[in-house]
C-alpha cells in the first residue's frame, strides 16, 4: 500500500498557511503531496479525482475546510463515502494504514536479523 502522507498545511511564500477559501482549493497541494492516486483504492486518476473528507463535515463545519481532513478519492470511493458526510470505517483509513506499513517495515526488518 501506498503509503499517504499529506504533511502540514501547505504555506505562502512567507510562511503563513494557505487558507482554503473552499476545500477544492486544496486539491492541487494534495496531489503535489501524495500524488494523483486515490487514496483509498490506489487507483491512478489524472483528471477525475475528488478532495475527501476524512471525517464528515456535519456536525463540524470546521471541517470542511481542515487541510488535516482532506485526502484524494476516487469517484467510486468519493461516493461511497456519501461524498464527505459519513465516517469511514477504520479500515479504510490510509493515514493509519501509513502508519501500519512502517510498523510491519520494521517487523520484517527484525524478523530477517
Ligand atoms: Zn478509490
Amino acid at each position: 500500500m501506498r503509503p499517504v502522507e499529506r504533511g502540514n498545511c501547505p504555506q505562502d511564500t512567507a510562511g503563513n498557511r494557505i487558507p482554503f477559501a473552499q476545500y477544492r482549493d486544496a486539491r492541487d497541494h494534495l496531489i503535489d503531496r501524495i500524488g494523483d492516486y486515490c487514496s483509498y483504492c490506489e487507483v491512478c486518476l489524472h483528471s477525475s479525482i475528488h478532495v475527501e473528507h476524512v471525517r464528515p463535515k456535519q456536525p463540524q463545519p470546521a471541517l470542511e475546510r481542515a487541510w488535516t481532513n482532506f485526502l484524494l478519492a476516487c469517484e467510486e470511493d468519493h461516493r461511497a463515502d456519501g461524498a464527505g458526510s459519513g465516517p469511514r470505517a477504520s479500515a479504510l483509513q490510509p493515514a493509519r494504514s501509513a502508519l501500519e506499513e512502517k510498523v510491519g517495515r520494521m517487523g520484517r526488518g527484525t524478523s530477517r536479523a
